[in-house]
């Protein structure tokens, strides 16, 4: 059978692939990687970094290929075929890379060039290569002995069994629950829209009357518009005792498991906690200067955040006699002084940024910045009609990148918005071979009489993930194990998250927001309000990320062998960031799927760490003039092009000049200000 998979391609040759390619070519570029590796292994000669790291860097390209084309349409063209290909290739998958990492031949190969490495001269990236190599085995256990070994393998086997169950606990716990409500009096305030959702899902089972639920779409509303507060009380105790009912569903005994089995990996591995095992592959290091940034960012919020409470207290008092407020009031006054205060809404803002328009203004930002220029092209085969294809060229001329840009939701399309790529970037026999990168989102679709208008929302979420894709075209190494995106946890955000600040910015507004029908350009007095809302109770939004950071840090950072009460230990951590009265129905822990489930443990501080680093960058540019080109070719040249092939730290202050400071981010947060 003629399998375009696998026969060698440039551009991922998306017509002339069925779905019935996928599981051969996956089992044949396996196995073509399975001999790739043995060769590097049974190698004769004595290891030396060529032979064996880069060797190793440059195997299995063929199946990277295949897996980007088909996980990313598995994501955003998916169908029921390929969900179940994706169910059997999966195992498959997971026991190859398992095979490498337990490759103690292997192994031992890197290990001796890791012992060699002060005298081989290696260039910076090769040395970052070399080390990443080493690390990724001896974090699993390489250099252990065999008993040790046996007890990392039944703790990572318990480990998967117990994330996998918590998980599932939650999305038990949360399709269990419903609000069935047949006053329609008790909806009062709801938009209509929501009030639609919740007659039709209670009409889709059956029932009479309105249905809320715990999922987002459901919740959110309720929690930010319903008037009644007992029902708002109700739904939000309901919501923060997920897996907390002592019963088959309750999560509190998992807790503690994964905490104490996450421990003992460490303590086996040689770190003295969780989060000094995780830290040490971030640009944050160690759980003291996590720990250190979150109580620097604490000191600075609170203030803000005990006015704001104080604010939103009185504001409920004098609206609805409210004469304490609780966490079910929260979403709720806080939405009705934000229309107080600024009478902003989607409807008045959308006009002015239609998507052809703002993709035109995100590409002048990158051509202003970077010197970028973007091709539509016609000729490049793509998985669906709606897909935009790209070729990006430098001032130069040179070729840069391919792009793709998938901007509406469709069936097979999971929510959200993200950038992936379908070839890396990497320089090989002299040849730098330039990478594949695609942005998918869901935007609203035109319809026959409206274009497709962008919420403010949707704009920066489009400026984000271009920043993204920018990484990733930018990339300039020679690895492609080190290139674009390839890089530590807590820097990754920094070109998305910094590519967000010019959309509040007039000389980039004057790029592209003009009202779709009359050409006006955005009023600026929307924009400083669009500016003033974007903090909008920073202070309170800080100190609630700051608590969840807390939060993580406490079950990840010390030896968890004396906590007997998740709910006792859960409340002394959240001690220094509490606002609203503590309620003890309710739990954060044992639904906390960032950190037990999902790949955030030791890590949630992230979020902020992130937007420290783009205020930071974000302010250099504000110093010498957002569209200043040479600050633009630093961030360039130090941050996007670089990809991981240092420590990110380093690349910072090459770019910066200096570490990272708060500051930035406080002053655009509002943080600074002294009111009285
Ligand atoms: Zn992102």
């Amino acid at each position: 059978m003629n399998n375009p998979l696998l026969e060698p391609f440039e551009k991922a040759p998306f017509s002339k692939i069925k779905s019935e390619h996928f599981k051969p070519a996956f089992l044949q570029a396996i196995e073509d990687a399975r001999a790739e590796i043995n060769a590097i292994v049974e190698n004769p000669e004595a290891p030396t970094f060529e032979n064996t790291l880069e060797a190793l860097d440059f195997s299995g390209q063929q199946l990277d290929r295949i897996s980007s084309i088909f996980f990313n349409l598995n994501s955003a063209e998916t169908n029921e075929e390929i969900q179940k290909i994706a169910q059997e290739v999966s195992p498959l998958l997971s026991e190859f890379s398992n095979d490498i990492t337990l490759n103690q031949p292997l192994f031992e190969r890197i290990k001796t060039v890791y012992g060699q490495r002060e005298n081989l001269s290696l260039t910076p990236e090769q040395q970052t290569l070399l080390e990443k190599r080493y690390k990724s085995f001896s974090r699993n256990g390489a250099n252990l002995n065999e008993a040790d070994k046996k007890r990392l393998r039944e703790i990572d086997a318990e480990l998967s069994k117990l994330k996998l169950k918590f998980g599932e606990n939650v999305l038990a716990e949360t399709n269990k629950y419903e609000m069935l409500l047949s006053n329609e009096e008790d909806l009062k305030g709801l938009p209509e829209g929501s009030k639609e959702a919740a007659a039709q899902l209670a009409q889709s089972k059956d029932k009479e009357g309105w249905l809320i639920t715990l999922d987002y779409p459901s919740y959110i509303p309720f929690m930010k518009y319903a008037e009644n507060r007992a029902l708002r009380k109700e739904l939000s105790l309901a919501f923060g005792s997920k897996g907390f009912h002592n019963d088959a569903l309750d999560n509190q005994e998992n807790v503690l498991q994964i905490v104490a089995l996450r421990h003992e990996r460490a303590n086996l591995l040689g770190y003295a906690t969780h989060a000094h095992f995780v830290l040490e592959e971030r640009m944050a290091e160690t759980p003291e200067k996590v720990l250190e940034f979150l109580n620097e960012l604490l000191e600075k919020a609170k203030p803000a955040a005990e006015r704001e409470f104080a604010e939103l207290e009185a504001f409920a008092k004098e609206l609805d006699g409210i004469a304490h407020l609780e966490k079910w009031d929260s979403a709720y006054y806080s939405e009705k002084l934000k229309q107080k205060l600024f009478n902003l809404d989607d409807e008045k803002l959308k006009p002015y940024f239609k998507l052809e328009n703002v993709i035109s203004g995100v590409f002048q930002v990158a051509e202003k910045l970077f010197g970028l220029t973007f091709k539509e092209v016609f000729n490049v085969d793509k998985y669906h009609d709606e897909v935009k294809t790209y070729e990006v060229y430098e001032d130069s001329g040179n070729f840069v990148s391919l792009f793709y840009a998938d901007f509406h939701p469709r069936p097979g399309k999971r929510g959200g918005a993200w950038m992936t790529s379908y070839k890396p970037q990497y320089t090989l026999n002299g040849k730098n071979s330039r990478p594949h990168v695609s942005n998918v989102c869901n935007f609203t679709k035109p319809t026959t009489s409206k274009p497709s208008l962008l919420t403010f929302n949707e704009v920066t979420t489009l400026f984000h993930e271009f920043g993204h894709a920018l990484h990733g075209m930018l990339a300039n190494t020679v690895y492609p194990g080190l290139s674009g995106t390839s890089v530590y946890w807590d820097f990754v955000e920094l070109p998305s998250q910094v590519m967000e600040n010019w959309c509040y910015e007039k000389e980039a507004l004057e790029l592209f927001a003009f009202h779709y029908e009359t050409g006006e350009l955005i009023p600026m007095e929307l924009v400083e309000k669009i500016k003033e809302s974007a903090t909008f109770q920073e202070g309170m939004a800080t100190i609630r990320q700051l608590s969840f950071g807390f939060l993580d840090m406490a079950w990840h950072g010390s030896d968890p062998s004396d906590i007997k009460n998740v709910k006792d230990y859960e409340t002394k951590a959240f001690e220094s960031t509490a606002l609203f009265p503590d309620t003890a129905e309710t739990c954060m822990s044992t639904s906390f799927s960032h950190i037990f489930q999902g790949g955030y443990s030791s890590g949630y501080y992230s979020y902020k760490w992130a937007e420290v680093l783009d205020a930071d960058a974000f302010a250099y540019f504000k110093e010498k003039g957002i569209f200043n080109k040479e600050i633009a070719y630093r961030f360039k040249e130090h941050v996007l092009s670089k990809g991981g092939t240092e420590n990110p730290m380093e690349l910072y202050k090459r770019f910066r000049g200096s570490e990272p400071k708060i500051d930035a981010l406080l002053e655009r947060a509002g943080l600074l200000e002294t009111k009285d």
